[in-house]
Parts: structure tokens; C-alpha cells; sequence
């Protein structure tokens, strides 16, 4: 690489090595998207309801089957794909599937897909939305979008015109990761989410932290007075799942109920969760 002349320039091999592995990734990455889509994959988690532990649902994550480096996860190719304009065409996809997948369970169990902010700002979202709903025949209310904070950052007119148009498809939108960005209270006041899902930050102390236990109430309580949903993300732990039922915390998700495993084992997942909700009601009944 050519380096401007006086400035002191070191070799970095491990850098090298890095920028080399990433030029790899990203013509990997194009190859993918174009000849063999079917390398991305999704995983499912559930999402369980506090108070029964029955599942409401599943959040699709996309993972990259690679041939050579095997299960790739979402953070080392979705920022990658966002950089190289990707992403609506990666989104595009992961929520095509995830729609396809979900149309054909046995329980009309809801679907929720993550959409990146440059998904969300693309002139095409509604179209891609309104053909994976259509083309799958599933019910907009199955589906839930899961947006960011950074989505809300830039131009407030059209986001909110996009957040209204996708609501009126009759589809359901969440608050990802929420109180880990730019959180502001007027987000939620100026658009009606259907959910909040609280950051895994917040959960991951709640037995020794008493102010994430706070923040958690805080939320939990604002979510009940404006007619939301909360979820909790990266619950691990029973203790913590007390502890979040205990603030009335709506919906539970993490690897306490299960990490996010392929479409083929949701059935043996369902029934898992179906046998532990009965066992956990008998317990309580049994109090
Ligand atoms: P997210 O939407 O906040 O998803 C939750 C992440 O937390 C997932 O990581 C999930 O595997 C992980 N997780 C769930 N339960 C637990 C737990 O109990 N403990 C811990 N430590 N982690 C838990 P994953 O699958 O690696 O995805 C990371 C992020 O990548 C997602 O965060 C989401 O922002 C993005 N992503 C995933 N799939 C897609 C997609 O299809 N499209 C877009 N645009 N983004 C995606
Ligand atoms: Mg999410
Ligand atoms: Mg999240
Ligand atoms: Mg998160």
C-alpha cells in the first residue's frame, strides 16, 4: 500500500493477516448471497411467557453455514455485510425464510426477524414485508419486526411514516435491545411499540445489581402503563427469572429455555418447554 511520504509506517502482520481474512469474508460473502443462498441459515429461540413458561414465540437469528469456516455468527458478518450495502439483500432474505419456516409450524406461534437500520430506511422495506407475508400466506399479527434504537436516530418524519405503514400492514413492531443505545423516553411515547425487549446488560446482574433491578422495574412498569409487551433478553438463570417475574416482566427469552437451535428441532424444543410449563404450574398449584 502506497503511504503518504514522511509518515512513519510499521508492519502490523497480524494486521495484514486480519485485513487479508476480512477481504476473504467479503468476497466470500458476495459469492454466498449470489450462488448459494441457502449457506445462511436460521436458528430459533424462544420466547416464553413469564407467568404460564409457555412459548409465545421464536426469534429467527441468521447464522453463515460456511464451507470452509463452518457456523459463522451474526456479529462477525452482519456488520461486515452493512459496510459492503449487503444487508437489505441478506435482511431480505433472513425474513423471507423466516416467514416460509414459520407459515408451515404446526402452532401459529409468532415469528419475530431483526431488521437493520438500513434495512428499515430502504425505499423497498414495505414491498419486502408485504411479499414475504403474502407469498408465504402467513397472518401479518405472526410476525414481529425487531427494530433498534439506531433506527429512531435518523430522520424522525420518515421513520415514523415507515413505523406507521408497517403497522398498518398489521404486523408487530419491538424495541430491540432497549436502554442500550440512545434511549429516549419519547420513543416510546411517540410511537406505540407492541414490545420491549430489555437488554441482556440489564439482566445479567439482576441478582447482585439492585439498580438493574430498578432499571428493569422502571421499564417493566412504563411498558404496563402504555400498553406493551415486555421481554426480558439473556435470561440464564432461574434466580433471574424470578426476579424479573417478580417486576412483572411480561416475556422471558434466553438459553434457561433454550439457545437458538436449527428449524428441524423446534418440534422436540416444543415439547420440552410444553412438559416443563405443566411442571412448573403443578409446582405452583402444589404452593
Ligand atoms: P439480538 O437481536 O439482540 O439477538 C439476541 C442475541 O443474544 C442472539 O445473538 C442470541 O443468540 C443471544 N442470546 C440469547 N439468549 C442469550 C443468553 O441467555 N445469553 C447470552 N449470552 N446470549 C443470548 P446472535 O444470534 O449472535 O445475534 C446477534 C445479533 O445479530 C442480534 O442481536 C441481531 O442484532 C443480529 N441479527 C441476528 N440475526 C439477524 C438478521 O436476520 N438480520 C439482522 N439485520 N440482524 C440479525
Ligand atoms: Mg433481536
Ligand atoms: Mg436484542
Ligand atoms: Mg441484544
Amino acid at each position: 500500500k502506497h503511504e503518504a511520504r514522511g509518515r512513519v509506517c510499521f508492519f502490523d502482520p497480524g494486521m495484514d493477516a486480519r485485513a487479508q481474512a476480512r477481504r476473504q469474508l467479503e468476497r466470500d460473502m458476495r459469492r454466498a448471497l449470489m450462488t448459494a443462498p441457502e449457506e445462511f441459515e436460521l436458528h430459533y429461540q424462544p420466547v416464553v411467557e413469564v407467568a404460564t413458561r409457555r412459548p409465545t414465540g421464536f426469534e429467527a437469528l441468521i447464522r453463515w453455514r460456511h464451507p470452509e469456516r463452518g457456523l459463522v455468527l451474526p456479529v462477525e458478518f452482519i456488520p461486515l455485510a452493512e459496510e459492503m450495502g449487503l444487508i437489505v439483500e441478506l435482511g431480505a432474505l433472513a425474513l423471507r425464510r423466516a416467514c416460509a419456516e414459520a407459515a408451515g409450524w404446526v402452532r401459529p406461534l409468532r415469528i419475530a426477524v431483526n431488521l437493520s437500520p438500513a434495512q428499515f430506511r430502504s425505499p423497498r422495506l414495505i414491498e419486502t414485508v408485504t411479499a414475504a407475508l403474502s407469498d408465504n400466506g402467513l397472518a401479518p399479527e405472526r410476525l414481529e419486526l425487531e427494530i433498534t434504537e439506531g433506527v429512531l436516530l435518523h430522520d424522525t418524519e420518515a421513520t415514523m411514516a415507515t413505523l406507521r405503514r408497517l403497522k398498518a400492514l398489521g404486523v408487530r413492531i419491538s424495541m430491540d435491545d432497549f436502554g442500550t443505545g440512545y434511549s429516549s423516553l419519547s420513543y416510546l411515547r411517540n410511537f406505540p411499540f407492541d414490545k420491549v425487549k430489555i437488554d441482556r446488560a440489564f439482566v445479567r446482574d439482576l441478582e447482585t445489581r439492585s439498580d438493574d433491578a430498578a432499571i428493569v422495574q422502571a421499564v417493566t412498569g412504563l411498558c404496563e402503563r402504555l400498553a406493551m409487551t415486555s421481554t426480558a433478553e439473556g435470561v440464564e438463570t432461574e434466580a433471574q427469572f424470578r426476579l424479573l417475574a417478580g417486576e412483572r416482566c411480561t416475556e422471558a427469552q434466553g438459553y434457561l429455555f433454550s439457545r437458538p437451535i436449527p428449524a428441524s428441532g423446534i418440534p422436540a424444543l416444543l415439547a420440552r418447554l410444553a412438559l416443563e410449563a405443566e411442571t412448573a404450574a403443578a409446582a405452583a398449584a402444589a404452593e
